[in-house]
């Protein structure tokens, strides 16, 4: 049986959906990132501001087992995903950072000038969250619904296919060639995610 969602109930759990977080905290007292921090260090330096926000707004667990005892399941989580993505994981060599502007009673202290990053968390469907965030639902929709988009591309390069590489595709104002390298790259940012498997 196909259930729809409502128009409504789509919109409600679209763009920037900030009252489905239920306030456990966890987020902002467990964050890690694949650069070393002296590689934070230095990126902050150079402008990124990811790498700021780590440097100036997150501070730092002395110890894994810090933030373990911080932030269990989530820690763990986190982990176990880092051991499957690279079979020489040195947990030692992982750092994990809190916020210092998360209130006792999970409320973020500084919510009206938060970062960017807060503000667009999670950021999408494969975001490493809790398994009891409030965004569960929303990213498993966003899942599906960047998955069947990468379909839609897919199918659009086999009709392409069809045609030489130099027609000119009269509504789009490019060529097929221009159109694929297009579409590729539409593609490209989701192949990280297993994208060539969908
Ligand atoms: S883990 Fe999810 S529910 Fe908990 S504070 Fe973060 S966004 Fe909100
Ligand atoms: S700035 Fe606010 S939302 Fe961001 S991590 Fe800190 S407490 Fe959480």
């Amino acid at each position: 049986m196909d259930i729809e969602l409502s128009n409504e109930t789509v919109a409600y759990q679209s763009d920037f959906p900030q009252h489905l977080c239920n306030m456990c905290g966890k987020c902002c007292k467990a964050i890690t990132t694949a650069y070393s921090y002296e590689e934070l260090k230095k990126l902050a330096k150079e402008g990124q501001e990811e790498a700021k926000v780590f440097v100036e707004i997150f501070k730092r667990y002395n110890s894994v087992d810090e933030a373990r005892a911080a932030v269990p399941d989530h820690v763990e989580r986190i982990l176990n995903q880092l051991k499957k993505n690279n079979p020489d994981f040195d947990e030692s060599k992982v750092t994990f950072f809190y916020c210092p502007h998360l209130t006792a009673d999970n409320k973020c202290s500084i919510h009206s000038i938060r970062p960017d990053c807060c503000r667009r968390a999670p950021r999408n469907g494969w975001s490493l969250f809790p398994e009891d965030c409030g965004f569960k639902g929303w990213q498993f929709q966003h899942k599906e619904r960047v998955k069947a988009s990468v379909r839609k591309l897919k199918e659009y390069l086999l009709e392409l296919d069809l045609l030489p590489d130099d027609y000119v595709l009269q509504t789009r104002g490019k060529t097929v060639k221009e159109m694929k390298k297009f579409i590729h790259e539409k593609i490209k940012p989701w192949e990280k995610y297993g994208a060539a498997l969908w």
